[in-house]
């Protein structure tokens, strides 16, 4: 199937051939059309799915039979969790939409407001918000959203893990009723199910692969070490394997800070990205890390959200998410788009628990296993209470291959070469960089 095959014209085609974009994905398949007939939707897609120009490329299609909005007013309304997202949906609108002039701006909070209202003075085709700054720009007659015709919740599960939800509910209350509504989530709980009859009473289901399940061609593992030694760790596989380009995830933003200094103090050229930092230094960060001039990228879940980066190889859990759907969005930002994708995580002696409901909800069976000197002093299989070392199990947690899901399947077990991904294995290893 192709995109013209899916109903898309012209400009949109062009713009497809220029990003290479040969064939849609499962949940382009899916939904552009169903979106193109005018249908509401509730889509589940895999994070690094293509879900974006999922909703983005029968937007504009259907944009182009909709007139430029009057002042102050928006004919597509985005809404996003983080502004990193925010900004990188609108990117994409403009990258899809490079054959049209249609109209777009990205509004979010931790940025100046003033040159956000400026934008919206003349009104625009397309805006992409996060909830909070919309909220204020409302309230200050900035923006006007009765003659909303389509509004998407983008990465919905996220907004309301982070608070968002009564936000929601004052925007959604303030759009026309009789709107097209597009709502993409990982995960479906009951709540956003609710929010779900609060959008459309018609929404049509768009389900692809289980929302909850991690993306086949990122290989998993889990490396039980004590707390203390996960830093170590950490430079010891980046170095040792000359990791390239790494996202590490750490649940506090304090910890983002602590592990990058550590790395520092390896020669690690290390950065963060935080809810603490201006949007400026986020910018930055994501910007030198995405080039390569860092090396490595250590972000807490709020700021990494949604950040697409093209073909990141590596993701790091220094800490297990207390959250399993967390484990899926992070380890997401790698092998995205059929690329291939490495996902390490350390357990800790505390973490055995999450490991559990990380399995439980992503029907995986990630074992622990053992760096060769960074042995912990817990038995990794044995639950946090009961702390004895069990023999007759350690046996089995000895350093295991480093093969991808495809290759396991086409070959018995081999010995570990190297933690490069395949496409790597074949050009010399990045040497880590210096710090300055
Ligand atoms: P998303 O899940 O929307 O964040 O997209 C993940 C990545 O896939 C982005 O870098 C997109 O540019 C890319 N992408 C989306 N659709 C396609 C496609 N049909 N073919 C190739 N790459 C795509």
């Amino acid at each position: 199937m192709s995109f013209k095959d899916l109903g898309l014209s012209d400009p949109i085609l062009r713009a497809l051939k220029k990003l290479d974009h040969s064939t849609p994905s499962e949940i382009q398949q899916k939904a552009i059309p169903l979106i193109l007939e005018g249908n509401s939707i509730m889509a589940s897609a895999q994070t690094g799915s293509g879900k974006t120009a999922g909703f983005v490329l029968p937007i504009l299609e259907q944009l182009k039979d909709i007139q430029a909005p009057k002042s102050k007013n928006v004919n597509v309304l985005i809404l996003a969790p983080t502004r990193e997202l925010a900004s990188q949906i609108q990117d994409n609108v403009m990258k899809y939409g490079t054959f049209m002039s249609k109209s777009s701006a990205a509004v979010f909070g931790g940025a100046k407001i003033f040159p956000q209202k400026n934008k919206l003075k003349s009104g625009v085709d397309i805006l992409v918000a996060t909830p909070g700054r919309l909220l204020d720009l409302v309230g200050q007659k900035a923006v006007f959203l009765d003659q909303v015709k389509i509004l998407v919740l983008d990465e919905a599960d996220r907004m309301l893990d982070m608070g968002f939800l009564q936000d929601i509910k004052k925007i959604i209350n303030k759009l026309p009723s009789d709107k097209q509504s597009l709502m993409f989530s990982a995960t479906f709980s009951a709540e956003i199910k609710n929010l779900a009859k609060d959008l459309s009473s018609e929404l049509v289901e768009v389900m692809t692969s289980s929302s909850n399940e991690t993306v086949e061609s990122i290989t998993q593992k889990v490396y039980a070490v004590d707390k203390e030694t996960k830093p170590a760790l950490l430079g010891h596989l980046i170095n040792e394997y000359g990791w390239n380009q790494v996202l590490v995830f750490s649940r506090t933003k304090h910890g983002t800070e602590k592990i990058a200094n550590k790395l520092k103090s390896y020669n690690i050229e290390a950065i963060t990205i935080h809810g603490d930092k201006s949007q400026g230094a986020r910018t930055r960060a994501l910007k030198d890390f995405k080039s390569l001039k860092a090396q490595v990228l250590v972000a807490t879940d709020v700021a990494a959200r949604g950040i697409d980066i093209a073909n990141l190889p590596f993701v790091v859990n220094f800490d297990l998410p207390a959250y399993p759907n967390d484990y899926v969005h992070r380890i997401g930002r790698t092998g995205r788009a059929g690329k291939e994708g490495i996902a390490v995580s350390f357990m800790c002696a505390e973490e055995r628990g999450y490991l559990r409901e990380i399995n439980h909800l992503t029907k995986l069976a990630l074992e622990p296993e053992i760096v060769e000197g960074f042995k912990p002093t817990f038995d990794p299989n044995k639950p946090k209470e009961s702390n004895k070392p069990n023999k007759s199990k350690s046996k089995r947690f000895k350093k295991k291959t480093f093969e991808t899901k495809k290759e396991r399947s086409k070959s018995p077990r081999k010995p570990q070469k190297s933690f490069q991904t395949k496409n790597e294995r074949t050009k010399s290893p990045r040497k880590p960089q210096k710090a300055k």
